[in-house]
Order: C-alpha cells, then structure tokens, then sequence
C-alpha cells in the first residue's frame, strides 16, 4: 500500500497550528494539520465556564481576522474557540480533526521522517509540532490522594458549583490561580490561597491596557530568558470587564493569603515564610512598569491624563504581617484543593533527536537541532509573546520562512542529481 507523502506536517490545530498553516499556505508549501480533537480544542474543554482572554479583543488575535466584540472587550473562551475555527475557514486551512499522530521518526537511509497517526502512516521531509506548551497538568507531589479532600488541577476546574461544601485551598497565584480563588470567594466560599512568585501589572494605566504598555515599552519582544528560568507567572485578569490582581484587595474581602505550599503532615499543611517577598516581589513588577510607562509618556510628549491612584496600595492585612505557617485542612473545614500549579510537556510520540538531556526541545527560535523538525509554540520560543496569540503567529511567519530555505536546498540537490536545467529550478535560499 502507497503511503501518503506530504511536504509539511503541523501537529496541533490550536493557535499555533493555525499560524503555522497560514504562512506554509503563504509560502506555497504543501501541508496538512493534524488534531487528535478538533480546532482550538484546549479552549473549549480545557478552561474553566467564565474564563475570558487575559488581554483584549484588539489585542490577542492574529492580524488577519478581527472578534465580532467590542475591541477593548475581554472575549470568552468560546469565543476564542469560535475565532480560530473562524480563522481555519478563512485561510481554508488543510486541518484533520479526529488524528492523533502516535509516533514520529526520522526515515533511515534517506531523507524524511515516517508520521505514524491513528489513521494510518504517512510520509513528510518537515514535521512541525505545534502541540501547545501548556499540555499535562503539573500537580505536586505533596498531599496524598487519601485524605479525604478533592485535588484537582486548574485544568479540570469549571465553576464554584462543581465542588463539595466548604472552604478551598487554591494553590499558585498566577492568572489561573488568581482568577479561580476571586471567583471562589465571590460565590461565598471560604479561600485560602497560596501565592508563590509572580509578576503583577496594572490591568491598565493612564487609560491604557497593560498589554498596550508592553507593546510600546518594547517588552513583548523581550527575548528569551536563560534557559530553565523563563517561567514567571503572571497575574492579570480579564473577568468582570478587567482589573489588576490585588492581593491585599482579596484579603481585605475576606480571602486568606498563605505563603508557597511546601509540605503536608498529620493533617496540615505547611507553607514557606515567602509570602510577603512574593507579594512584595509582585508589587515591585507593577511599580517598575509603572515607572517606565511614565517615563515613556515624558519622554514622547504623550497628553495622557496622570493616574496617582496606581500606586496606592491598600494597607498590609493581617495575613500578610502575620503569615499563617500551617493549615489544619479538617479544622478549616477544606474540602477541596485546587492545584493552579502549570503543566508540563509530552514530546515522546516524537523520536528523533531535538530534544536535550531533561527532554526539552533543543532549539534556536523553534528551529530544532534535527533538521527537519521545527517547533511553534513554545513559551519564550524567541520572544515572551511567543506563547500567546499574538506573539505565535509571528514565531510561525519565521518558521515557514525556515522551511522554505530548507526546501530550496533541497530542491537544489534534485536539480543536480537529476541534472535538471538549473535555469528551471527555484531560486537560491
Ligand atoms: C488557562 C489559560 C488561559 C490562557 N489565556 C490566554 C489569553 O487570554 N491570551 C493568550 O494570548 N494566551 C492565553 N493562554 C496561553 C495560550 O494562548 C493558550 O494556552 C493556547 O491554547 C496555546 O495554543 P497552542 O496552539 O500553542 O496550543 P493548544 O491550544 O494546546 O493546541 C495544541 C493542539 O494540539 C493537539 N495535539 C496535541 N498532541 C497531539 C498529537 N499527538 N496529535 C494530534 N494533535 C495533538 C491538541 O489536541 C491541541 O488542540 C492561556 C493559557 C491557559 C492555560
């Protein structure tokens, strides 16, 4: 039986599937996508029922297809889902749903890697894994399954209704975290939530969103940190028209601020004395954008109106000056934990050699060290936009690009092998 030989194939059909589609498809490289579920697929059934977008309808959306909403609106999860299936159709992107691709290896003895699916196997001269950088739930290893309390990862969270009675320790202030226990509390719960290091912008300032602010200030593009250090959340919210994550602001509505969750024993759980530095750390990512984004409206002659305002921070609350260092979770009466803690990745379906000694993907701006593999996607892959909506679709421009270039050294080995007229060939690379 003949295989199925394609020039590219995706991986994915989330954003960065789609991306990548678009600028093969500008390119003129033959390609299909592979999705093992449907379009956008994590937006849809990997979030929680009120999540929005962290940053506005103007703002996190590729170039070329604007959301139905207002542009300064925060869209729904299903709106996003709905735009990207919108975008497919648009660029009449070549996706397969319903294909999980299981295995990939290089060819032995000539050129092309071997893309086993559940729907058979076909052939490719480039892969390029577009599976999103948020894929496997990291839960840590530091509260037993049988205590009685319900874990579960921020992943499988959907609504305040899906939990047993009583009050919920949520841990990781990121964007997740962060926005998850605000909903808890507002739904009458009681909240215990640990904060571990975090950046913390203004939603915005001086009328502008904080996404607007990075843009000018020129730290989106912010290049990639030394390796292993990338990752540090983010607090930011678009719930309930957008506001900036204020930790003494949920304290004083009645939540309790803990310190990281280090350990469990007997029955309690036991936080690390970082609580202050962690909120004190956040404080000092808001103040130093602040004072850029100063600086920039006086040194471009901006007339936009001063915000005093920003910088006040409520006073200290009690949990904040005297950390509670442990939690009795059957005499606090938790019932559940929510683990807001990241995710990890899953490249072993891909076995060729782009990956380093700790598994991660080896590579320059999602140029892998196997020919012929590339990656999209990737948090910080060349930028810190890289991960986000916007920031992937140029991370994916410069991957067809790379394809491109790679193609026409190969075509040139064609031409002289077959002895074609090089006349007729493609250009140099
Ligand atoms: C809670 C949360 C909120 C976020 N909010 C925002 C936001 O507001 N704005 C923003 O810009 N970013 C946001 N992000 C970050 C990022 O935009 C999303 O995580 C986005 O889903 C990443 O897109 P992706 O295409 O890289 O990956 P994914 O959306 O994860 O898509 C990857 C696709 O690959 C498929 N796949 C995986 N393995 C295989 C396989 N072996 N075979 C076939 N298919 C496979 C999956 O089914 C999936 O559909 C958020 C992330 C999270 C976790």
């Amino acid at each position: 039986m003949s295989l199925e030989v394609v020039d590219t194939i995706v991986i994915g059909a989330g954003q960065a599937g789609l991306a990548m589609s678009e600028h093969l498809t500008s390119a003129g490289i033959p390609h299909v996508v592979l999705e093992r579920h449907r379009i956008a697929e994590r937006w849809r059934t990997a979030r929680w029922d009120s999540l929005v977008a962290n940053g506005p309808a103007w703002h996190d959306r590729f170039p070329g297809l604007t959301f139905q909403t207002h542009p300064d609106a925060f869209p729904g999860k299903e709106e996003i889902a709905d735009y990207f299936v919108a975008y497919a159709k648009k660029i009449a992107a070549p996706v397969r749903c319903g294909v999980e691709v299981t295995a990939v290896q290089r060819n032995e003895g000539r050129l092309g890697f071997r893309v086993e699916t559940s729907q058979g196997t076909l052939e490719a001269n480039n892969v390029v894994a577009a599976i999103g950088p948020f894929q496997i739930p990291t839960i840590p290893q530091v509260v037993p399954q049988d205590i009685g309390v319900v874990q579960i990862h921020s992943s499988d969270y959907r609504n305040p209704e899906q939990l047993p009675r009583g009050a919920v320790l949520v841990v990781g202030a990121g964007s997740s975290g962060s926005q998850i226990a605000d909903e808890l509390l507002r739904s009458d719960r009681k909240v215990y939530l640990s904060v571990g290091p975090h950046e913390r912008p203004p939603r915005s300032y001086r009328g502008y969103d904080f996404c607007w602010w990075l843009g000018v200030l020129g730290k989106w593009d912010n290049e990639a940190r030394v390796r292993g250090t990338e990752h540090v959340t983010i607090s930011v919210s678009g719930a309930r028209g957008g506001y900036t994550v204020d930790f003494r602001k949920l304290a004083a509505d009645g939540m309790m601020l803990v310190g990281s969750t280090e350990a469990f024993e007997a029955g309690n759980v036991t936080f690390a004395s970082d609580l202050a530095k962690n909120v004190a750390m956040g404080d000092a990512s808001l103040f130093t954008l602040l004072d850029e984004a100063d600086e920039y409206v006086r040194r471009n002659g901006l007339a936009l109106p001063e915000e005093p305002e920003a910088r006040r921070l409520l006073p200290d609350p009690d949990c904040l000056m005297n950390p509670q260092r442990e939690l009795n979770l059957k005499t606090a009466g938790v019932n559940t934990i929510i683990w807001a803690t990241g995710f990890s990745s899953d490249y072993s379906w891909l076995k060729v050699k782009a990956f380093d000694e700790a598994g991660k993907p080896e590579h320059q701006r999602g140029v892998s060290s196997e020919p012929g593999v590339y990656f999209v996607g990737l948090p910080w892959q060349s930028r810190r936009g890289s991960a986000f909506i916007w920031g992937v679709w140029h991370d994916a421009k410069y991957i067809a690009d790379r394809i491109s270039t790679r193609r026409r050294y190969l075509e040139h080995h064609v031409v002289k092998s077959e002895k074609v007229d090089p006349r007729k060939a493609t250009g140099g690379p």
